[in-house]
């Protein structure tokens, strides 16, 4: 792969024409001198992502569009194998949003890296890594948002205020400019997913919004950018949410279903582990996510721990009737 002023290069496949490629899908070739190339795109303009979009779909492309904050991993990866194999083109905003972080957050130490980003991009065959600035998404004078109201109150959002409105925002922005069909999300944010997910159906906007599952690391925590805050021990400690989660699925193996059972059952093991403060449990109906009393077909098991200074979040779903889940 070579790189021309912010252009991934990489030998064509399939020379041809601007028809279907190998994988049967419509490519984008380059002629350069004799020979083909396919690109991926960084694009950081606002008005350069509207004009290609709206290009792309007056030609009757698909466009799915997955929102990130960079510094992938497998994670984010799994999303955009999700939306190459679902669209025409596919859109990956990398875009650390402001206004989703509170005054005391991790906004100035984010992790960022954006040439081991674009690598892995173009790897997974994304069309274009769209950047674009803070300083163009708030311009100075900037002032409308969107708020999701009760969906954004409960668990994150009680110690995150604020953060579900600058989501919220930024995604329906991004929706502005990139025009996807379709928009795919982690379930490892599920309260973010839930929030997503109201928002197009409130606002009808032609969107489809997709939840995949939580990709973890051969022991169980859910892959994370902020997994790189924690040094050794809170490392080991983390792995208490995954077996938090593996308490709760043992639970639901007997005929206890109750919120007080199932909790129990986590609240011991976190407790039980050095380094750890419990931020909130939550056991909740999947789309709702108000609490439940009893598993009653399917909830959701909502963690979130405080591994020293760093916060992690993650979730299950428990269902009646099948042993699952990611
Ligand atoms: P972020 O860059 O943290 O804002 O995440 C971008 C997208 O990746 C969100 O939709 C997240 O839910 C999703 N994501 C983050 N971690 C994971 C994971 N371990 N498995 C699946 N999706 C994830």
């Amino acid at each position: 792969m070579i790189k021309i002023k912010g252009i991934f290069l990489t030998q064509g496949l399939d020379p041809a024409s601007d028809g279907p490629g190998l994988d049967g899908r419509p490519q984008n070739p380059l002629r350069i001198g004799r020979g083909f190339v396919f690109f991926m795109e960084i694009i950081s303009e606002i008005k350069d992502m509207q004009a290609l979009a709206a290009e792309w779909r007056s030609r009757g492309f698909k466009i799915a569009l997955v929102p990130t904050m960079g510094y992938f991993h497998r994670g984010h990866l799994s999303l955009m194998e999700y939306g190459k194999t679902s669209s025409d083109r596919l859109v990956v905003s990398l875009f650390v949003n402001p206004t989703q972080f509170g005054p005391n957050e991790d906004l100035a130490r984010y992790p960022q890296d954006l040439e081991r980003d674009a690598a892995q991009a173009r790897g997974v065959g994304v069309d274009v890594l769209y950047t674009p600035t803070a300083a163009a998404m708030y311009p100075p004078g900037y002032q409308t948002y969107v708020e999701v109201e009760r969906l954004s109150q409960g668990w994150c959002g009680a110690s995150r205020p604020g953060h579900f409105k600058g989501v919220a925002t930024v995604v329906l922005k991004l929706f502005h400019q990139v025009q996807p069909e379709e928009a795919v999300f982690g379930e490892k944010d599920y309260q973010q997913l839930a929030v997503i997910k109201r928002l197009a159906a409130d606002l009808d906007l032609p969107v489809a919004v997709v939840g995949r599952p939580i990709v973890r690391e051969a022991d169980g925590l859910a892959l994370s950018s902020r997994n790189t805050y924690l040094n050794s021990a809170e490392r080991a400690a983390a792995l208490c949410l995954y077996r938090a989660i593996l308490a709760a699925r043992e639970v639901m193996l007997t005929d206890a279903r109750s919120r007080e059972d199932i909790l129990a059952a986590v609240r011991k093991i976190i407790m039980s582990t050095p380094h750890t403060r419990i931020d909130y449990l939550g056991l909740v109906d999947p789309e709702t996510l108000e609490e439940v009393g009893t598993v009653r077909q399917e909830a959701r098991l909502l963690l979130a721990v405080w591994l020293g200074s760093t916060r992690l979040i993650d979730n299950t779903l428990l269902a009646e009737s099948r042993l699952c889940c990611v």
